[in-house]
């Protein structure tokens, strides 16, 4: 005996969805719980792929036999004959596999029509415009989709008829101009394929059977595969479902919809959908006529209209989950055709699983299941109206979620300014720079020319939550006339401009938007979360307006805090680069005594928002070279300032002359004009500078002198931090407020390092207590970014108190990639060659860098046992890495403030996938 590649609908298993479809397995499980589903069968996938191995493209033996007992069945249920010249057996042919696939096959109607079976459908029904209609409809989509023929070449045919007899819409075609596109249908096969349009049903249907399969390697169907990466174990052939017929064309007592059990945009729980009487399959999905809401069907056809809310309300009950269905009414009979969980938007996602809870359909666990966290991110950010009708101008990356307008300012300055006076500003760059944030901070959002998903612009707006388009090629910025060029428009500094980070679309003028929803729904789902997860969800935060930003995301502390960031301000940074040019140590203290009061407003103001929980500061970790200009810009400016210095002279000579000739009104023009002395007192300051710059210069600064290295060099710095840290824990808790400070040292590789730092922070911790009169309390720990670190987990246990895996760095010295020339170059050849299966620096690559952090967890635990230990990289906020965190123990993930709700339903999602 053959295999069995057949099913029929009352025996296949409904959850095998791998075995026979999507499409198939439903069409099973409603037949098997009493849904009036036509009768039929399924082909396997696993004679997909049978017939496919075969280098002869013939069905795998068995089949056409299996085809034939089960299509006997179909005619005992039907009481109708396959072939029959009398109440002949129509079916349809739908493809279907694991995961819904568009690239597919289309569904052919009406199967096993010819000139004979014809007269018996026409004998049946009496109707012979109904009869050649579904028969020209059957030519026309059996020659397209099993014969490939071009569509055109039916079009032409049908048109030429619908000229002749002068009709413009389809239905008013009468029965012979219907007979007559039959013939002229039949003729075009026969001239295309050089064979007569095959008779015999039997042919027919295995005809469209191999077409069904040979369509899962169509290049639409692998194309779409690659697209969203469907791979052999998510969906692996397509299975063939031969359905018999059912006419919603029938009369005014037959119709054919399309619905979802609750409305998909809202998730109000009301039946959504549409349907048109008298019309077959896609007649709805076509667009030939309008349909009508569904609403109208309960006038239309009252008793039709309940049986389909009782269909809804039956298949919602089985499936626990939305349904997107399809129905065909036949003479007022109703018939189920089609299921599967509907496709929705995260508000009516979290709408529905907060509802369906209370109504008991589903349990907590399963509500917060069915969201996919990143589908939240919808609901975090601003995002453009769906009903919006404005053409972008342009499309970049979608770098960071969220729409903004706002006027287009073309340097961060004039950001900054404007900014303050209230304007909503659209920072507008080829690039940005590390010099470039405080314009971030002041803009609604950043538009960049250059540049990819991690450019500077796109992961600092990533992490402020702001709406960024970066690498817009199809804009030219010109930053000096501060114009940018966008095919034949252009937009000036000053003009609106909207952009959507969502979609990277770009729009000249104001586009009306639709505000972020933290609905109580939304709530509602996050504190279920909560009450699962283990892991607790900290956020990135680097200044006050920040944590109390990320707080309102329900971060539970701050688990990085970057304190340089803190130095960038306008009036900031000048302090800053005093510091760092300071000659001589006492310049440099002198510098950072400016500096220890405004980082200690920073942190008191940060604990006030955070209070009572923990805040993690890091100890300052770039290169400082990041902080002065680069040595291009100073040496322009240098040559810049020398040509003025020699104007200044020439206009010096123009002043005697002017007083030597006696021309007082020469004279007063020209006063004002500066002292070239003047201007060699910045030029000596610039040179300093630039001296200082040279000096700096790294071959590569990623791996040089910065972090934990940098602080050793300079201990003033460190020690500078540690004091604006501990005494402002003793101001807030002299004020009452609750704090928990926890030091982290970046860039560490040796538990050297650790001790060294934490001599200075116990000295300086008891000058502070001494200092306030108080106890205080903190944490000390270390980053773990560097491999040897990890390596040295248990080392550095001794010292450390807590670890935070700094991911961004720890994969780059993991793989030995630096990630802008790893993006850059040559990442994207290796994800398409699948040398690497994803880009490591947004999946945390659990099989590499991840082996190395289980590791460290493992030997910093063997040292200390209640060691607390979490990640701060992007990677923290990404769903699979989250899974993986919790997998390995760690105690917290740290993300940007605007992902916090989206790692606080990963983590849940961890705790209960785990119990599974
Ligand atoms: P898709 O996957 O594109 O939805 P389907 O196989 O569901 O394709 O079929 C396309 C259309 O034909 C749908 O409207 C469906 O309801 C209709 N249809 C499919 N099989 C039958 C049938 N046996 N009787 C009536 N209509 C059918
Ligand atoms: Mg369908
Ligand atoms: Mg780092």
């Amino acid at each position: 005996m053959s295999r069995k590649w057949v099913y029929d609908f009352t025996e296949g298993d409904g959850k095998n969805k791998k075995l026979l479809g999507g499409k198939g397995a439903n069409l099973c499980e409603m037949t098997q719980i009493d849904l009036n589903v036509p009768p039929g069968f399924v082909i396997t996938t696993e004679a997909c792929l049978a017939y496919l191995d075969d280098p002869e493209r013939r069905l795998p033996e068995g089949v056409m036999d299996q085809v034939h007992a089960n299509l006997a069945a179909v005619e005992k249920k039907t009481g109708r004959t396959f072939g029959g010249r009398e109440k002949p057996l129509l079916v349809s042919v739908r493809s279907g596999s694991a995961i819904s696939m568009p690239g597919m096959m289309d569904t052919i109607l009406n199967l096993g029509l010819n000139s004979q079976t014809l007269l018996g459908l026409i004998n049946g029904t009496g109707n012979n415009r109904f009869g050649y209609d579904a028969y020209r409809r059957f030519i026309q989509l059996f020659g397209k989709v099993a014969l490939g023929v071009p569509e055109e070449k039916f079009d032409a045919e049908f048109e030429a008829v619908k000229l002749k007899a002068g009709v413009k819409h389809d239905v008013d075609l009468s029965t012979s101009d219907l007979t007559d596109i039959c013939d002229r249908f039949l003729k075009v096969v026969q001239l295309f394929t050089h064979k007569p349009f095959p008779t015999d049903p039997y042919e027919q249907l295995e005809i469209a059977i191999k077409a069904v399969f040979n369509s899962w390697m169509g290049k639409r169907a692998i194309d779409y595969r690659r697209e969203f990466k469907i791979t052999p174990e998510q969906a692996n052939g397509t299975a063939v479902n031969v359905v018999a017929m059912v006419f919603g064309n029938m009369g005014n007592d037959s119709a054919t919809g399309v619905g979802f059990t609750r409305d998909p945009g809202t998730g109000e729980n009301v039946m959504f959908g549409e349907y048109l009487v008298n019309a077959q399959g896609e007649d709805v999905v076509a667009g030939i006529r309008t349909p009508k809401a569904v609403a109208a069907m309960a006038q239309e056809l009252p008793k039709q209209f309940n049986e389909l809310m009782e269909l809804r309300r039956k298949l919602e009950a089985h499936y626990k989950e939305v349904q997107d269905f399809e129905y065909t009414i036949e003479k007022g009979i109703l018939y189920c055709l089609q299921t599967r969980n509907g496709k929705m938007n995260a508000t009516a996602l979290v709408r529905t699983s907060v509802e369906m809870v209370k109504t008991g359909l589903i349990d907590k666990r399963q509500a917060l299941l069915r969201i996919n966290p990143e589908m939240l991110n919808q609901l975090l950010f601003p995002r453009l109206d769906p009903k919006n009708t404005s053409k972008p101008v342009a499309k970049g990356l979608p770098a960071s979620p969220g729409a903004a307008t706002g006027i287009a300012v073309f340097d961060a300055d004039r950001a900054e300014k404007l900014g303050r006076t209230g304007e909503r500003v659209i920072l507008v760059r080829e690039e940005t720079k590390p010099e470039d944030i405080h314009g971030f901070f002041a803009s609604q959002g950043i538009l960049t020319s250059r540049g990819g998903k991690t450019s500077h612009a796109a992961v600092v707006a990533r992490g402020m939550g702001k709406p960024c388009v970066s690498g817009a090629e199809g804009i030219t910025v010109d930053i000096h006339l501060k114009v940018a060029r966008v095919g034949d428009t252009e937009f000036c500094e000053g003009d609106l401009i909207t952009i959507d980070g969502t979609t990277g679309l770009v729009y000249l003028g104001e586009v009306p938007m639709i505000e972020a929803e933290f609905s109580p729904e939304l709530e509602t789902i996050l504190s279920w979360a909560d009450e699962v997860a283990r892991l607790q969800v900290m956020a990135n935060a680097d200044t006050p307006e920040d944590s109390e930003r990320a707080l309102k995301y329900g971060a539970m502390g701050i688990g990085l805090c970057r304190t340089e960031r803190m130095f960038n301000g306008v009036e900031r940074l000048p302090i800053m680069v005093e510091m760092i040019i300071a000659e001589t140590k006492e310049d440099r203290i002198a510098a950072l005594g400016k500096l220890l009061p405004i980082q200690r407003e920073d942190f008191k103001q940060i604990f006030e928002v955070m209070a009572p929980r923990p805040v993690t500061i890091r100890l300052l970790d770039p290169p400082i070279h990041e902080f002065l200009p680069t040595e291009r810009q100073l040496v322009d400016e240098i040559k810049e300032l020398q040509n003025l210095r020699e104007t200044i002279r020439g206009m010096r000579v123009l002043t005697d002359a002017a007083q030597f000739m006696n021309l007082p009104e020469i004279k007063s023009k020209i006063q004002g004009f500066t002292d070239p002395e003047l201007v060699d007192t910045v030029i000596a300051k610039k040179e300093t500078m630039l001296k200082k710059v040279r000096a700096l210069h790294e071959v590569n600064p990623m791996l040089g002198h910065r972090g934990v290295r940098l602080g050793l060099t300079f201990p003033e710095i460190y020690e500078m931090q540690i004091r604006a840290v501990l005494e402002a824990t003793a101001e807030c808790l002299k004020a009452g407020i609750e704090v928990h400070p926890e030091i982290m040292v970046p860039q560490v590789c040796t538990a050297q390092e650790l001790k060294r730092v934490k001599e200075w922070v116990l000295e300086i911790h008891k000058s502070v207590e001494e200092a306030y009169g108080l106890a205080l309390k903190f944490k000390f720990g270390s980053m773990l970014e560097v491999v040897r670190a990890c390596m040295r987990a248990d080392n550095l246990a001794e010292e450390a108190e807590f670890f935070s895996f700094g991911t961004n760095d720890l994969t780059q010295a993991t793989f030995s990639f630096s990630r802008e020339d790893a993006e850059n170059k040559f990442l994207p050849m290796y994800n398409l060659s699948n040398i690497l299966q994803d880009n490591p620096f947004e999946v945390l690559d659990v099989k590499g860098v991840g082996r190395l952090m289980e590791q460290a967890v493992k030997w910093g635990r063997q040292v200390r046992a209640d060691m607390k230990v979490g990640i701060c990289g992007e990677h923290g906020g990404h769903p699979a890495s989250i899974i993986f965190c919790h997998k390995i123990g760690l105690s917290y993930v740290s993300c940007s403030g605007p992902r916090v709700p989206i790692a606080r339903l990963a983590a849940a999602h961890a705790a209960l996938l785990e119990k599974i």
